[in-house]
């Protein structure tokens, strides 16, 4: 028997397994099991992650940083941040005595080096479907299988996604607001180069921003991540691919005030719902991380980063427990509980706060929200403060 199951092969599940067998703790990870699109050549994959200094440390750590190919990742070194009302502020690593702000990475590859780190590392790997889950207060839980198989451990650690199957079995409390918008994304060559910068834009319809990536054949690359209402999105989705380069260029040129110069449309554009959510994160022998515990606005791209950050903290309040508590005793995991809840809530806050700011319509509130930018951009121990923040160091 293993002593923890991790539910759930993203890059959450799958770092969350690394980091306990690397700490001696027996792990198995169940989940469907897939092939990571890694290694796409001149293409890009859809999901593509700002991760902070503190996510890649960790990823160093777990050896993994050093398994991804250099030349697909991109080093951040400035943030361009324009409001609606010519309000503008600038961060640069150099302010903050870095050599960079944060690296975009595409998901695909995190994904396939986490898979060659659980094969180096021989952590077995379960290839089913959680469907159901047993909990009882005196006996250790117990997950259920598509395939008809039950595995017993002293913890069970759901990593899996927002629907989170585990989390409703067993009955954690979990609120969720949606932000009746959704996150588009797609990707773009651009006429002038990005200057490994990440733009973002807050505008009337939405928060807008260009990720810069490694250029290709056809020139400078960017991934845009748009939070457009749904009813935006939905007039969007119904066009045809040919309908959608002319509209979307058009569009995306004159939200982001033409700064790359002529944007084209270089993939399909994906939608995801944009959601706030909350969760009890522990019960008796289960623990929650990721998107399974918690998911905030794309607005600071600070979602995975979130769940990297549980990651560290549950391997190691579970790695330095009292040896006479179980893993999954309630009295350690409440530890876990305790040490995220302020991170978790400082990210729900700030992104959910500026998301309030920066959707009213009302002028006094535009106007303010602009001024704000301006005075920010004057003080630089408030710009370090945030390049601190960015970098989640
Ligand atoms: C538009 C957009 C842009 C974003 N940009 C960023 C960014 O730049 N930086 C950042 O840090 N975050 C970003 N995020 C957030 C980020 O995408 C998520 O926080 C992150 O993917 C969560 O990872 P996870 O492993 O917890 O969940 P998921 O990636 O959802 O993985 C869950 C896994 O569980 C598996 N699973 C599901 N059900 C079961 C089951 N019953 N049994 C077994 N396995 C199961 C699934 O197959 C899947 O592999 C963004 C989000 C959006 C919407």
């Amino acid at each position: 028997m293993s002593q923890v199951i991790v539910c759930g092969a993203g890059i959450v599940g799958m770092a969350m397994s690394l980091a306990l067998s690397q700490k001696g703790i027996k792990t198995r990870l169940l989940a469907p099991r897939y092939v990571a699109q890694a290694n796409l050549g001149e293409a890009y994959h859809p999901r593509i992650y700002a991760i902070s200094l503190a996510s890649q440390q960790l990823l160093s750590e777990l050896g993994v940083w050093s398994l991804l190919p250099e030349a697909r990742l991109t080093p951040v070194e400035q943030m361009q941040i324009q409001g609606d009302q010519a309000g503008q502020l600038n961060l640069s690593a150099k302010t903050g005595e870095l050599q960079e702000l944060a690296w975009i990475v595409e998901s695909g590859e995190i994904e396939a080096a986490l898979q060659k780190a659980l094969m180096i590392y021989r952590v077995e790997w379960l290839d089913d479907k959680v469907i159901d889950l047993s909990i009882n207060p005196t006996t250790n839980p117990i997950v259920h299988t598509e395939q008809g198989q039950s595995y017993t451990a002293d913890l069970v650690i759901a990593a899996d996604g927002a629907n989170s199957i585990i989390r409703q079995k067993a009955g954690i409390w979990h609120q969720s607001k949606s932000y009746e918008s959704k996150g588009l994304v797609a990707q773009f060559t651009t006429e002038r180069p990005h200057g490994n910068t990440a733009y973002q834009w807050f505008t009337d319809e939405g928060v807008l921003a260009f990720l810069p990536l490694p250029d290709t054949s056809d020139g400078h690359q960017i991934s845009m991540v748009w939070s457009a209402s749904n009813a935006v999105a939905k007039e969007l989705e119904s066009l045809s691919q040919e309908e959608l380069v002319s509209v979307l260029q058009k569009r995306i040129g004159h939200l982001s005030q033409d700064m790359l110069g002529q944007l084209t449309l270089r993939s399909p554009m994906y939608g995801f719902p944009l959601t706030l959510e909350k969760s009890g994160m522990v019960a008796q022998g289960v623990a929650l991380v990721g998107d399974a515990a918690h998911r905030v606005h794309p607005l600071a791209g600070q979602g995975l980063n979130l769940g990297l950050g549980d990651v560290q903290t549950l391997c190691q309040v579970l790695s330095e427990k009292p040896h006479y508590r179980e893993l999954g005793d309630i009295r350690v995991l409440q530890t876990y509980q305790r040490e995220r809840s302020v991170p978790i809530a400082h990210m729900r806050w700030v992104t959910d706060g500026l998301h309030g700011l920066f959707s009213s319509q009302l002028e006094p509130i535009k106007a303010v929200r602009n001024i704000g930018m301006d005075i920010v951009a004057k003080l630089p121990f408030i710009k370090e403060f945030l390049i601190k923040k960015a970098s989640g160091l």
